[in-house]
Protein backbone atom coordinates (compact mmCIF):
# COMPACT_ATOMS: atom_id res chain seq x y z
CA UNK A 1 0.00 0.00 0.00
CA UNK A 2 2.69 2.27 -0.46
CA UNK A 3 2.30 3.67 -3.92
CA UNK A 4 0.07 6.83 -4.62
CA UNK A 5 -3.07 7.64 -6.71
CA UNK A 6 -3.52 6.06 -10.02
CA UNK A 7 -1.15 6.37 -12.15
CA UNK A 8 -2.93 6.98 -15.24
CA UNK A 9 -5.68 9.34 -13.69
CA UNK A 10 -3.33 12.34 -13.80
CA UNK A 11 -3.21 12.40 -17.55
CA UNK A 12 -7.51 12.01 -17.83
CA UNK A 13 -7.33 15.14 -15.70
CA UNK A 14 -8.96 18.47 -16.67
CA UNK A 15 -6.44 21.21 -15.57
CA UNK A 16 -8.92 24.65 -13.98
CA UNK A 17 -7.43 26.87 -16.03
CA UNK A 18 -9.00 25.20 -19.08
CA UNK A 19 -12.57 25.31 -17.05
CA UNK A 20 -11.70 29.01 -16.17
CA UNK A 21 -11.17 29.29 -19.83
CA UNK A 22 -14.04 27.21 -21.07
CA UNK A 23 -16.33 28.25 -19.11
CA UNK A 24 -16.24 31.61 -18.55
CA UNK A 25 -15.36 31.50 -15.09
CA UNK A 26 -14.11 34.36 -12.34
CA UNK A 27 -11.07 33.16 -11.86
CA UNK A 28 -10.14 34.55 -8.21
CA UNK A 29 -13.29 33.39 -7.12
CA UNK A 30 -13.09 29.29 -8.50
CA UNK A 31 -9.49 29.78 -7.18
CA UNK A 32 -10.80 30.77 -3.57
CA UNK A 33 -13.35 27.72 -3.66
CA UNK A 34 -10.54 25.24 -4.71
CA UNK A 35 -8.45 26.91 -1.70
CA UNK A 36 -11.03 25.39 0.13
CA UNK A 37 -12.30 22.72 -0.68
CA UNK A 38 -10.58 19.87 -3.01
CA UNK A 39 -11.11 20.60 -6.92
CA UNK A 40 -10.61 17.40 -9.43
CA UNK A 41 -12.62 17.06 -12.91
CA UNK A 42 -12.01 14.06 -15.17
CA UNK A 43 -12.17 14.88 -19.33
CA UNK A 44 -14.81 12.27 -19.45
CA UNK A 45 -17.01 14.13 -16.47
CA UNK A 46 -15.65 17.33 -18.17
CA UNK A 47 -17.15 16.77 -21.20
CA UNK A 48 -20.24 15.97 -20.12
CA UNK A 49 -21.25 19.49 -18.99
CA UNK A 50 -23.80 20.94 -22.20
CA UNK A 51 -24.80 24.67 -20.57
CA UNK A 52 -24.20 26.57 -17.58
CA UNK A 53 -25.52 25.30 -14.05
CA UNK A 54 -26.30 22.32 -16.15
CA UNK A 55 -26.94 19.13 -13.57
CA UNK A 56 -23.20 17.92 -14.24
CA UNK A 57 -21.97 21.55 -13.95
CA UNK A 58 -23.53 21.61 -10.71
CA UNK A 59 -22.08 18.67 -9.26
CA UNK A 60 -18.40 19.39 -9.71
CA UNK A 61 -17.81 23.32 -10.79
CA UNK A 62 -16.49 25.12 -7.68
CA UNK A 63 -19.43 27.37 -6.52
CA UNK A 64 -18.83 30.78 -3.81
CA UNK A 65 -21.67 29.10 -2.12
CA UNK A 66 -19.87 26.41 -0.77
CA UNK A 67 -17.71 29.33 1.29
CA UNK A 68 -20.76 31.19 2.41
CA UNK A 69 -22.87 28.34 4.09
CA UNK A 70 -21.53 28.87 8.06
CA UNK A 71 -24.49 26.81 9.98
CA UNK A 72 -23.50 23.41 9.63
CA UNK A 73 -20.92 20.76 10.95
CA UNK A 74 -18.25 19.27 9.09
CA UNK A 75 -18.55 16.04 10.59
CA UNK A 76 -22.50 15.74 11.76
CA UNK A 77 -22.80 11.89 11.34
CA UNK A 78 -20.07 11.84 14.18
CA UNK A 79 -17.85 9.39 12.11
CA UNK A 80 -15.02 10.80 13.57
CA UNK A 81 -16.17 9.71 16.46
CA UNK A 82 -17.50 5.99 15.86
CA UNK A 83 -14.45 5.30 14.21
CA UNK A 84 -11.66 2.66 16.90
CA UNK A 85 -8.92 2.98 14.57
CA UNK A 86 -7.70 5.45 11.87
CA UNK A 87 -10.05 4.46 8.70
CA UNK A 88 -11.99 2.28 9.94
CA UNK A 89 -15.95 3.61 10.90
CA UNK A 90 -17.84 1.25 13.16
CA UNK A 91 -21.44 2.48 13.56
CA UNK A 92 -23.67 -0.69 12.93
CA UNK A 93 -22.66 -3.99 14.71
CA UNK A 94 -22.13 -6.30 12.34
CA UNK A 95 -20.32 -3.95 9.13
CA UNK A 96 -17.41 -1.63 8.99
CA UNK A 97 -16.66 1.23 6.67
CA UNK A 98 -12.96 1.45 6.00
CA UNK A 99 -11.80 4.52 4.14
CA UNK A 100 -8.87 3.21 2.13
CA UNK A 101 -8.65 5.68 -0.25
CA UNK A 102 -8.35 10.29 0.46
CA UNK A 103 -8.75 10.90 -3.50
CA UNK A 104 -11.41 11.23 -5.26
CA UNK A 105 -11.21 11.51 -9.75
CA UNK A 106 -14.14 14.13 -9.65
CA UNK A 107 -14.70 16.49 -6.14
CA UNK A 108 -18.34 16.52 -6.09
CA UNK A 109 -19.47 19.74 -4.41
CA UNK A 110 -22.03 18.08 -2.24
CA UNK A 111 -19.62 15.59 -1.02
CA UNK A 112 -20.33 14.61 2.75
CA UNK A 113 -16.94 13.55 3.89
CA UNK A 114 -15.96 17.77 2.44
CA UNK A 115 -13.64 17.89 5.55
CA UNK A 116 -11.47 14.84 4.52
CA UNK A 117 -11.52 13.69 1.04
CA UNK A 118 -8.54 15.18 -1.37
CA UNK A 119 -6.72 16.57 1.70
CA UNK A 120 -4.64 14.88 3.77
CA UNK A 121 -1.19 14.23 3.33
CA UNK A 122 -1.70 10.67 1.76
CA UNK A 123 -3.52 9.33 -1.02
CA UNK A 124 -4.46 6.08 0.92
CA UNK A 125 -4.63 4.71 3.90
CA UNK A 126 -0.76 4.10 5.67
CA UNK A 127 -0.18 0.83 5.92
CA UNK A 128 0.39 0.84 9.38
CA UNK A 129 -3.50 2.26 9.75
CA UNK A 130 -4.61 -0.83 7.42
CA UNK A 131 -3.30 -3.45 9.10
CA UNK A 132 -4.33 -2.00 12.37
CA UNK A 133 -7.94 -1.60 10.88
CA UNK A 134 -7.42 -5.60 9.60
CA UNK A 135 -6.36 -6.52 13.28
CA UNK A 136 -9.54 -5.06 14.53
CA UNK A 137 -11.66 -6.87 12.42
CA UNK A 138 -10.16 -9.93 13.07
CA UNK A 139 -10.69 -9.48 16.45
CA UNK A 140 -14.51 -8.68 15.41
CA UNK A 141 -16.38 -11.44 14.87
CA UNK A 142 -19.37 -10.08 14.46
CA UNK A 143 -18.29 -8.14 11.81
CA UNK A 144 -19.31 -10.00 8.52
CA UNK A 145 -19.64 -6.90 5.99
CA UNK A 146 -17.15 -4.71 5.33
CA UNK A 147 -17.45 -1.43 2.95
CA UNK A 148 -14.61 -0.11 0.96
CA UNK A 149 -15.21 3.68 0.43
CA UNK A 150 -12.97 6.88 1.16
CA UNK A 151 -12.15 8.52 -1.24
CA UNK A 152 -12.93 6.11 -4.25
CA UNK A 153 -11.06 2.89 -4.11
CA UNK A 154 -11.33 2.43 -7.37
CA UNK A 155 -8.29 4.91 -7.50
CA UNK A 156 -5.84 2.69 -5.82
CA UNK A 157 -3.53 0.80 -8.21
CA UNK A 158 -4.75 -2.67 -9.16
CA UNK A 159 -1.92 -4.13 -6.71
CA UNK A 160 -3.25 -2.26 -3.52
CA UNK A 161 -6.80 -3.13 -3.94
CA UNK A 162 -6.06 -6.72 -4.74
CA UNK A 163 -3.71 -6.51 -1.28
CA UNK A 164 -6.84 -5.30 0.86
CA UNK A 165 -9.25 -7.18 -0.55
CA UNK A 166 -6.93 -11.00 0.08
CA UNK A 167 -6.37 -9.56 3.69
CA UNK A 168 -10.13 -8.88 3.92
CA UNK A 169 -10.90 -12.84 2.45
CA UNK A 170 -8.11 -14.19 4.85
CA UNK A 171 -10.93 -12.96 8.07
CA UNK A 172 -12.89 -16.47 7.89
CA UNK A 173 -15.86 -14.18 9.45
CA UNK A 174 -15.88 -11.72 6.35
CA UNK A 175 -18.93 -12.96 4.33
CA UNK A 176 -19.08 -10.04 1.76
CA UNK A 177 -16.92 -7.35 0.95
CA UNK A 178 -18.76 -4.25 -0.62
CA UNK A 179 -17.11 -1.46 -2.69
CA UNK A 180 -18.37 1.98 -2.88
CA UNK A 181 -17.62 3.76 -6.19
CA UNK A 182 -18.21 7.45 -8.19
CA UNK A 183 -15.75 5.67 -11.06
CA UNK A 184 -18.52 4.25 -13.14
CA UNK A 185 -19.70 7.56 -13.59
CA UNK A 186 -16.76 10.04 -13.42
CA UNK A 187 -13.54 7.83 -14.50
CA UNK A 188 -15.32 4.95 -17.12
CA UNK A 189 -12.07 4.34 -18.43
CA UNK A 190 -11.08 2.68 -14.83
CA UNK A 191 -13.19 -0.26 -14.91
CA UNK A 192 -10.76 -2.71 -17.28
CA UNK A 193 -11.23 -6.41 -17.80
CA UNK A 194 -7.75 -6.59 -15.35
CA UNK A 195 -9.67 -4.83 -12.93
CA UNK A 196 -12.32 -7.10 -13.02
CA UNK A 197 -10.87 -9.79 -12.99
CA UNK A 198 -8.95 -8.97 -9.75
CA UNK A 199 -12.27 -8.51 -8.06
CA UNK A 200 -14.10 -11.73 -9.13
CA UNK A 201 -11.11 -13.51 -7.37
CA UNK A 202 -12.86 -12.25 -3.78
CA UNK A 203 -16.41 -13.21 -4.17
CA UNK A 204 -18.86 -11.97 -2.68
CA UNK A 205 -17.99 -8.82 -4.08
CA UNK A 206 -20.76 -6.23 -3.99
CA UNK A 207 -20.00 -3.01 -5.88
CA UNK A 208 -21.99 -0.09 -5.18
CA UNK A 209 -22.23 2.57 -7.93
CA UNK A 210 -22.65 6.45 -7.03
CA UNK A 211 -25.14 7.78 -10.23
CA UNK A 212 -26.80 11.24 -9.70
CA UNK A 213 -28.35 12.23 -12.80
CA UNK A 214 -29.59 10.58 -16.53
CA UNK A 215 -26.74 12.37 -18.50
CA UNK A 216 -24.22 10.58 -16.47
CA UNK A 217 -25.45 7.05 -18.41
CA UNK A 218 -23.57 7.08 -21.51
CA UNK A 219 -21.87 4.94 -23.97
CA UNK A 220 -18.80 4.52 -21.39
CA UNK A 221 -20.36 4.54 -18.25
CA UNK A 222 -22.39 1.01 -19.72
CA UNK A 223 -19.57 -0.64 -20.53
CA UNK A 224 -17.79 0.36 -17.10
CA UNK A 225 -20.99 -1.02 -15.45
CA UNK A 226 -21.32 -4.38 -18.42
CA UNK A 227 -18.16 -5.56 -17.11
CA UNK A 228 -18.47 -5.17 -13.67
CA UNK A 229 -21.57 -7.38 -14.16
CA UNK A 230 -20.25 -9.57 -16.62
CA UNK A 231 -17.93 -10.39 -13.36
CA UNK A 232 -20.86 -11.57 -11.71
CA UNK A 233 -20.57 -8.81 -9.45
CA UNK A 234 -24.20 -7.84 -8.07
CA UNK A 235 -24.45 -3.80 -8.46
CA UNK A 236 -26.34 -1.43 -6.42
CA UNK A 237 -26.48 2.52 -6.56
CA UNK A 238 -26.69 5.17 -4.67
CA UNK A 239 -28.04 8.41 -5.43
CA UNK A 240 -27.59 11.77 -3.17
CA UNK A 241 -31.45 14.02 -3.41
CA UNK A 242 -29.72 17.62 -5.26
CA UNK A 243 -31.59 20.46 -5.60
CA UNK A 244 -31.13 21.83 -9.11
CA UNK A 245 -29.93 18.01 -10.62
CA UNK A 246 -32.17 15.80 -9.88
CA UNK A 247 -35.18 16.82 -7.06
CA UNK A 248 -37.62 16.45 -10.08
CA UNK A 249 -39.64 13.24 -10.84
CA UNK A 250 -38.74 12.82 -14.39
CA UNK A 251 -35.44 13.02 -13.75
CA UNK A 252 -35.41 10.60 -10.87
CA UNK A 253 -37.36 7.98 -13.08
CA UNK A 254 -34.93 8.52 -16.35
CA UNK A 255 -32.11 8.04 -13.84
CA UNK A 256 -33.83 4.76 -12.02
CA UNK A 257 -34.95 3.37 -15.31
CA UNK A 258 -31.31 3.63 -16.95
CA UNK A 259 -29.98 2.15 -14.06
CA UNK A 260 -32.18 -0.87 -13.96
CA UNK A 261 -30.91 -1.36 -17.70
CA UNK A 262 -27.37 -0.91 -17.08
CA UNK A 263 -27.89 -4.32 -14.38
CA UNK A 264 -27.80 -1.73 -11.58
CA UNK A 265 -30.26 -1.69 -8.92
CA UNK A 266 -31.00 1.67 -6.98
CA UNK A 267 -30.38 0.81 -3.18
CA UNK A 268 -30.30 4.30 -1.48
CA UNK A 269 -31.51 7.64 -2.04
CA UNK A 270 -29.92 10.07 0.21
CA UNK A 271 -31.97 13.19 2.06
CA UNK A 272 -28.36 15.72 2.28
CA UNK A 273 -26.78 15.96 4.97
CA UNK A 274 -25.98 18.48 6.96
CA UNK A 275 -22.68 18.76 5.76
CA UNK A 276 -21.09 22.73 5.59
CA UNK A 277 -20.43 23.92 2.32
CA UNK A 278 -23.13 22.03 0.44
CA UNK A 279 -26.55 24.10 1.99
CA UNK A 280 -27.34 25.17 -1.71
CA UNK A 281 -28.26 21.83 -2.64
CA UNK A 282 -30.48 21.09 0.04
CA UNK A 283 -34.29 19.71 -0.58
CA UNK A 284 -36.51 19.60 2.13
CA UNK A 285 -37.66 15.84 2.72
CA UNK A 286 -40.78 16.91 1.30
CA UNK A 287 -39.50 17.25 -2.09
CA UNK A 288 -38.08 13.72 -1.41
CA UNK A 289 -41.24 12.23 -0.39
CA UNK A 290 -42.77 13.64 -3.73
CA UNK A 291 -40.97 11.94 -5.56
CA UNK A 292 -40.80 8.66 -3.75
CA UNK A 293 -45.04 8.87 -4.41
CA UNK A 294 -44.25 9.71 -8.14
CA UNK A 295 -42.19 6.04 -8.60
CA UNK A 296 -44.21 3.35 -6.00
CA UNK A 297 -46.68 1.64 -9.17
CA UNK A 298 -45.27 4.09 -12.29
CA UNK A 299 -42.01 2.43 -12.72
CA UNK A 300 -40.95 -0.89 -11.86
CA UNK A 301 -40.54 -1.93 -8.01
CA UNK A 302 -37.12 -2.67 -8.67
CA UNK A 303 -35.94 0.82 -9.98
CA UNK A 304 -37.23 2.14 -6.68
CA UNK A 305 -34.54 3.03 -3.94
CA UNK A 306 -35.49 3.54 -0.51
CA UNK A 307 -35.28 7.21 0.68
CA UNK A 308 -32.92 7.62 3.77
CA UNK A 309 -31.97 10.53 6.12
CA UNK A 310 -28.89 9.33 7.68
CA UNK A 311 -28.96 10.83 11.23
CA UNK A 312 -26.50 12.92 12.65
CA UNK A 313 -24.16 11.92 15.46
CA UNK A 314 -24.01 8.36 13.71
CA UNK A 315 -27.71 7.05 15.09
CA UNK A 316 -27.80 5.17 11.39
CA UNK A 317 -30.03 5.81 8.33
CA UNK A 318 -33.48 5.87 8.54
CA UNK A 319 -35.88 5.18 5.88
CA UNK A 320 -38.83 7.28 5.12
CA UNK A 321 -41.89 6.43 3.31
CA UNK A 322 -44.27 8.06 1.01
CA UNK A 323 -47.13 9.22 4.03
CA UNK A 324 -44.20 10.33 6.38
CA UNK A 325 -46.21 12.87 8.20
CA UNK A 326 -44.15 16.29 8.16
CA UNK A 327 -45.18 18.60 11.28
CA UNK A 328 -45.48 22.03 10.80
CA UNK A 329 -42.26 22.84 12.50
CA UNK A 330 -40.61 20.91 10.41
CA UNK A 331 -39.40 18.59 13.36
CA UNK A 332 -39.61 14.66 12.49
CA UNK A 333 -39.38 12.19 14.72
CA UNK A 334 -37.66 9.21 13.31
CA UNK A 335 -37.07 5.99 15.05
CA UNK A 336 -33.47 4.69 14.86
CA UNK A 337 -32.79 0.66 14.34
CA UNK A 338 -32.06 0.58 17.93
CA UNK A 339 -35.53 2.24 18.67
CA UNK A 340 -34.75 5.69 19.81
CA UNK A 341 -36.86 8.26 18.49
CA UNK A 342 -34.81 11.08 17.42
CA UNK A 343 -35.97 14.72 16.12
CA UNK A 344 -34.67 15.70 12.77
CA UNK A 345 -35.57 19.23 11.68
CA UNK A 346 -35.85 19.76 7.98
CA UNK A 347 -33.73 22.54 7.50
C1 LIG B 1 -24.35 3.42 5.32
C2 LIG B 1 -23.39 2.87 6.26
C3 LIG B 1 -23.23 1.49 6.39
C4 LIG B 1 -23.97 0.48 5.51
O1 LIG B 1 -25.32 0.53 5.74
P1 LIG B 1 -26.27 -0.46 4.92
O2 LIG B 1 -27.63 0.01 5.30
O3 LIG B 1 -25.94 -1.85 5.39
O4 LIG B 1 -25.96 -0.31 3.49
C5 LIG B 1 -22.36 1.02 7.34
N1 LIG B 1 -21.65 1.87 8.12
C6 LIG B 1 -21.78 3.19 8.02
C7 LIG B 1 -20.98 4.07 8.89
C8 LIG B 1 -22.65 3.75 7.08
O5 LIG B 1 -22.76 5.07 6.96
S1 LIG C 1 -17.04 10.56 -5.22
FE1 LIG C 1 -17.99 10.36 -3.19
S2 LIG C 1 -16.32 10.72 -1.71
FE2 LIG C 1 -15.65 11.49 -3.74
S3 LIG C 1 -16.17 13.66 -3.75
FE3 LIG C 1 -17.90 12.55 -4.69
S4 LIG C 1 -19.32 12.16 -3.00
FE4 LIG C 1 -17.32 12.69 -2.09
Amino acid sequence: MSSNRLSSLNDSLVSPAEIVETLGLDPVETASVAARYPFSITRHYFDLIESRNDPVWLQCIPDMQELSDSHQAEDPLNETGLSPVPGLIHRYPDRVVLLVSNVCAVYCRFCMRKRRVGCCSSDSLSPDSFSDAVSYIRANPSIRDVILSGGDPLLLEDEQLEDILSSLRAIPHIEIIRIGTRIPATLPARITPGLTGILRRYHPVYVNTHFNHPKEINPASRKAAALLADAGIPLGNQTVLLKGVNDDPTVMKELLRGLLSMRIKPYYLHQMDLVKGTAHFRTKVRTGLKIMESLRGHVSGLAVPYYVIDLPEGKGKVPLLPGQEIPSDGVLKLRTYTGEIVEYKDI
